[in-house]
């Protein structure tokens, strides 16, 4: 191959990475005008990414706590979409055997079809997943979209199942993908999406500490930088 090609497909290969950004690894969940959450999820689309994550994830004031939390699990689910649909093609059944973050953890599949932890590659992992949250967030009894209809009892359990695997997916990316992340430029923002969802599960106490042990330098750096406001007992 001559200098000339191997630099033009270096290109082509740069240029579909690019591209690659918006595309959405399944169909983003939209909030449409009219439907419950659609004020607060343009409040978040406005303040995301400005400084001290602990300000944007506080609960603006006169607005309900589970409304508040609804719009951010579709926002999570939205940018984790966003992030790993730029990412698949390099997250395959040859490189990732094994849904993993680092040598330590590894994760199993369960839901009522397969009840006995299942080991999956990461891709059919997080497939699954992926899959698993979007029926959730279709299910109109557990994410209500009519102005005036309450969350049902059985929101915050569910979330909390929901917010513990979607931070799944970003302990793969961070542990298996690092040097992809920095290669395609998206780290920024991966840094910021994730800063977004850990300040908040950490505010409402939606997913442990202990449950993301698997990112425990990061955490406690951006914790670090940033100080952690009390937790909201819900
Ligand atoms: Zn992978």
């Amino acid at each position: 191959m001559s200098n000339f090609s191997i630099k033009k497909s270096a290109s082509l290969q740069f240029h579909n990475i690019i591209m690659d950004k918006n595309r959405s690894f399944r169909p983003k969940r939209r909030i449409q005008k009219g439907e419950k959450g659609y004020k607060l999820r343009q409040l978040i689309k406005h303040t995301l990414g400005t400084g001290d994550p602990n300000k944007y994830v506080e609960l603006p004031e006169g607005e309900m706590l589970l409304e508040w939390i609804s719009v951010h699990i579709i926002e999570f689910y939205n940018e984790i979409n966003l992030i790993y649909g730029a990412l698949v093609e390099f997250c395959t059944d040859q490189s990732c055997r094994v849904m993993s973050a680092g040598p330590r953890y590894e994760f199993r599949w369960t839901d009522q079809n397969s009840p006995i932890p299942l080991q999956l590659s990461a891709p059919q992992y997080i497939n699954k997943l992926m899959e698993w949250i979007e029926g959730k967030l279709n299910d109109r009894n557990l994410f209500p979209t009519e102005l005036g209809v309450d969350f049902p009892s059985n929101f915050i359990p569910s979330v909390k199942v929901m917010l513990k695997r979607l931070f799944r997916v970003y302990a793969h990316l961070y542990h298996t993908h690092m040097q992809k992340i920095i290669e395609v430029e998206m780290l920024r923002h991966i840094n910021t999406s994730f800063k977004h969802f850990l300040f908040f599960v950490l505010r409402f106490d939606l997913v442990s500490e202990e449950e993301m042990s698997s990112l425990g330098e990061l955490i406690k750096e951006f914790k670090d930088e940033y100080g952690c406001q009390p937790v909201v007992l819900l």
